[in-house]
């Protein structure tokens, strides 16, 4: 066991490759907690971070709280009721019940809440939404320098709650029904929730690429929207981002730091044709090795390389494929 009593971080720990602590990870980035990863590749990796003689023995990935406190193998969950974040609702009947802590669900609360309506926010997972994942959103009003989405989501839960909203997370709304002028909401957790109006704020899932084995390296190699808290581990790895649309634009820039090589996959024959372009601009000029390939019905069709790796600047070069 480790003694060391000054630890400022969460820290954890697990195995390379991880699902378990991909998961972790990615929640406690949306949810704006500091934390070390640390990997255990080996029984020397094991015994020299938490005193432990076997890495095989262990029940991974292991989470170190700022008291010292260990939690094995945890679920999300555990690990958000150890940080005191699931909490039961304080009222019988709300004013407004909101499903969904994207950033249409917070903005909803802020307003609400700010003219005074008792409001219950309802989030199944992290605050945020798909903006959580997001590193760098610079078409929000009021940050001209841009804001990460974890960050921009953090901002609007303090002032959402600044305003006296109730928000409980890890909850899900699984089915409502109106009668008596109010909604009765079925929780996932056979609760129910009862308010005089609701807004559904649920946002996308993410369709899937249905890819042979996907199951089987999903958030071990797969990933959607997988981005702000994996980009720092890429390094010496090539990435492929599939989509040409602006978050995938994002994800390039930003993998591009990190990564030894990032390839981008796109269905159309142009990246204009499927999302913004500021990003695209940006991107040549700022980052190192990257390279699109477009794609139409299986075929290649071009690439496209920046060619501004030694000049920092260029209008990069296109390669038909054969
Ligand atoms: C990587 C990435 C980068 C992006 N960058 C930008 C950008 O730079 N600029 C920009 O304008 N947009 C950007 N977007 C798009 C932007 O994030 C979305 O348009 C925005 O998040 C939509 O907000 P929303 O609140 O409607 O839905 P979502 O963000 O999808 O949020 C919906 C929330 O509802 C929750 N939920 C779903 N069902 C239930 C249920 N039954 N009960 C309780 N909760 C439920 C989900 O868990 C989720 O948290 C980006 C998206 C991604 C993925």
């Amino acid at each position: 066991m480790n003694n060391d009593s000054n630890i400022s971080k969460v820290k954890l720990y697990g195995r390379p490759n991880s699902p378990e602590a991909y998961e972790i990870r990615d929640f406690l980035k949306r949810s704006v907690v500091e934390f070390d990863w640390i990997e255990l590749t080996c029984d020397e990796d094991c015994y020299r971070e938490l005193g432990f003689a076997s890495v095989e023995e262990l029940r991974l990935p292991i989470v170190e709280l700022v008291d010292g406190s260990q939690m094995f193998a945890p679920t999300v969950r555990e690990v958000a009721q150890q940080l005191g974040w699931v909490t039961q609702p304080k009222f019988k009947e709300y004013d407004l019940s909101i499903y969904g802590a994207g950033p249409a669900g917070l903005s909803a609360a802020v307003y609400a809440a700010s003219e005074g309506l008792r409001t219950i926010l309802i989030e199944r997972y992290a605050v945020g939404g798909q903006a959580g994942s997001s590193s760098l959103i610079e078409n929000y009003l009021g940050f001209p320098e841009g804001v990460s989405g974890a960050d921009l989501a953090e901002k609007a839960r303090q002032q959402a709650v600044k305003f006296g909203i109730e928000l409980l997370i890890l909850r899900e709304g699984v089915k409502a029904e109106f009668r008596n002028n109010r909604i009765y909401v079925d929780m996932a957790n056979d609760s129910k929730m009862v308010a005089r109006a609701n807004i559904c704020a649920t946002g996308v899932e993410y369709r899937r690429l249905n890819l042979p084995n996907e199951d089987r390296f999903l958030n071990r190699g797969v990933f959607y929207g997988a981005g702000a808290s994996e980009a720092q581990l890429c390094s010496n790895k090539h990435i492929f981002v599939i989509g040409g649309g602006n978050s995938a634009g994002q994800a390039v820039m930003y993998f591009s730091q990190y990564a030894e090589k990032v390839t981008m996959l796109v269905r159309n024959n142009n990246l204009a044709a499927s999302g913004d372009r500021y990003w695209w601009f940006a991107s040549w000029i700022v980052y190192r090795s990257f390279t699109v390939f477009y794609w139409l019905a299986g075929r290649c069709l071009r690439t496209f390389s920046p060619s501004s790796q030694q000049s920092g600047r260029g209008r990069g070069f296109t390669t038909r494929c054969s």
